[in-house]
């Protein structure tokens, strides 16, 4: 039996030096004034048990941690015929390059990239009257709390969103968005902007260690062979190009957003969610990264 509360104290203590490592990401005004040295880390297992240490309850900008959302509720609508819009290779490429979209026609190598997260809006866009309503309500669903977007965050993404305006317009020349690439990009950088805690989120991620049923509520998200494929482009696509060293130091499937919030899978077992603004050269959370090492060293999991 697995004591969470214990291990997360002691990665706590041993972290708690740390805290405030890395930069914070400064390419989006609104990112740039949080405050690197804060902490916060949860766990909800598919018994329903939760636990939390440091910061926890404080709400943050999840922004990447939403494409697997975005990705979650486009299987939900049209299945498989997502792969028809995006990839399941990783990219190897930092998070927003344009550079493999030019080569492969503007098909984005994975969801998990911007341009395939934007890519999956463009098809939430196609599916739904109100996309961002949508977002929001799958998110509720998965939490169980109301969920707000933080506008302020979105505004700041959007006024300083020219590399995504770039990849959505570049995706759009190849006549691979079919909606108004203002809606698709709203539609995106609301989602980013989703403000939620670590403790929410460990709830809100709990259906991938569950075979797709989230474990409170008892709803089915989606299908378990879905949730076996969101865990494995986790595993692959999750962390940016650093996904070979996470899959290596921490041998779970992980996705992260450059909020410096990092969620990870542990199958059949439970969701972690950690987060420390402070962000390393890939874009992930550095103290986040160390923390999850530890927490998975103590605990004795992994999927290999
Ligand atoms: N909203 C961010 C962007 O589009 C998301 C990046 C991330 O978290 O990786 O640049």
């Amino acid at each position: 039996m697995i004591d969470c509360q214990a291990a997360l104290d002691a990665v706590y203590a041993e972290i708690r030096p740390q805290i405030g490592d890395g930069k914070v990401a400064d390419y989006i005004p609104a990112l740039a004034r949080v405050p690197a040295a804060q902490f916060g880390m949860a766990v909800c297992t598919v018994d329903g048990q939760q636990y939390g240490v440091g910061a926890a309850a404080t709400p943050f900008s999840i922004q990447s941690l939403s494409k697997v959302l975005g990705l979650t509720l486009a299987l939900q609508q049209i299945g498989a015929a997502v792969w028809d819009q995006v990839g399941r290779e990783p990219s190897g490429d930092p998070f927003n390059s344009l550079i493999q979209l030019e080569h492969e026609h503007g098909k984005p190598r994975n969801p998990f990239i911007n341009a395939g997260a934007i890519g999956v809006a463009d098809l939430l866009c196609s599916a739904f009257a109100d996309p961002r309503q949508a977002l929001l309500q799958l998110a509720q669903r998965l939490c169980g709390d109301a969920v707000a977007f933080d506008a302020e965050v979105a505004a700041s993404e959007r006024q300083a969103g020219f590399r995504n305006a770039a990849l959505a317009n570049f995706m759009k020349s190849f006549g691979r968005i079919g909606n108004d690439v203002d809606a698709v990009l709203d539609v995106y950088f609301h989602q980013c902007a989703l403000a939620l805690s670590c403790t929410q989120l460990a709830r809100a991620f709990a259906y991938l260690a569950n075979k797709g049923v989230q474990p409170l509520s008892g709803d089915t998200i989606v299908t378990p062979r879905q949730a076996r494929r969101v865990n494995a482009l986790m595993l692959t696509c999750g962390t940016y190009d650093a996904a070979g060293e996470f899959a290596f130091l921490i041998g779970l499937p992980c996705k992260s957003g450059v909020g410096g919030g990092i969620v990870a899978i542990v199958p059949e077992q439970m969701a972690i969610c950690v987060w420390s603004p402070g962000l390393d050269d890939t874009g992930n959370s550095v103290v986040g990264r160390r923390a999850l090492e530890l927490f998975v060293t103590q605990i004795g999991v992994s999927v290999f």
